[in-house]
């Protein structure tokens, strides 16, 4: 594939992308200036990373540490806001503190301790991930310890508290994953208003995020194409 035609290719993704994203947030009297196209770029080279940067994406999203920090390095503009969205182990803290401006994925308290002895030069913006259906296989935090990981967060001087992040869980309804994920973050924003991002939808169900109150989707294949 050469250059030009690469361009090409996520211009159209990224463009047939916003606007199912206007669409949607229209469905939902909302504005589109309220939710953030998190591009999902993971297992894709620096190189397209460039080109979405190019074509006007602010911000990117990454599972893996190993693969995101140096993707990172290579950047000669370093304009982007990195978003880390995998399971962090809490050995690999400093590490993803070294890359990432917003963490998705903080999903227990002994997390937050990890970033704690971390030095950092601005609080990374953090999202606590709940597991809606209790299974812990995509990370976290059950529902019952919200409370208590977000809690850490606020008072953590590395992390800022900035809301709740779910993956709908496989067998449930998306638009109902997300409602429950959405009355979970009205409860937060009562004790922390500043807590007031909502992490939720990717390719297959960003639509149904954005009517249940989505600020950030996550979105890699609809834009990028299927990973290998
Ligand atoms: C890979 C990934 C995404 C993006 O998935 P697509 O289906 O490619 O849009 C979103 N969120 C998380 C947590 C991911 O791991």
């Amino acid at each position: 594939m050469s250059v030009t035609n690469r361009v090409d290719e996520l211009r159209l993704g990224l463009e047939s992308t916003q606007e199912r994203v206007r669409h949607a947030c229209q469905q939902a009297g909302r504005s589109s200036n309220d939710v953030t196209v998190v591009v999902v770029t993971k297992t894709y080279p620096v190189s397209d990373v460039e080109i979405l940067q190019e074509l006007g994406v602010t911000d990117v999203g990454e599972n893996k540490d190993q693969e995101a920090g140096p993707k990172r390095a290579q950047m000669t503009n370093h304009d982007l806001r990195w978003h880390a969205i995998g399971q962090v182990q809490s050995n690999k803290a400093k590490s993803v503190a070294q890359w990432a401006d917003v963490v998705h994925s903080v999903d227990r308290v002994s997390l937050v301790q990890a970033f704690d002895r971390v030095v950092v030069p601005t609080p990374i913006q953090a999202l606590v991930q709940v597991s809606l259906d209790g299974d812990p296989a995509r990370g976290g935090c059950v529902i019952a310890d919200l409370a208590v990981v977000a809690e850490a967060v606020a008072g953590s001087s590395v992390l800022s508290l900035a809301g709740v992040m779910a993956v709908a869980p496989l067998g449930m309804e998306p638009s109902r994953a997300f409602a429950d994920l959405w009355a979970m973050s009205q409860g937060l924003q009562a004790d922390f208003p500043q807590a007031a991002w909502i992490s939720a939808g990717m390719t297959q169900d960003f639509e149904a995020a954005i009517s249940a109150g989505a600020t950030h989707v996550r979105i890699g294949s609809a834009i990028l194409g299927n990973r290998a």
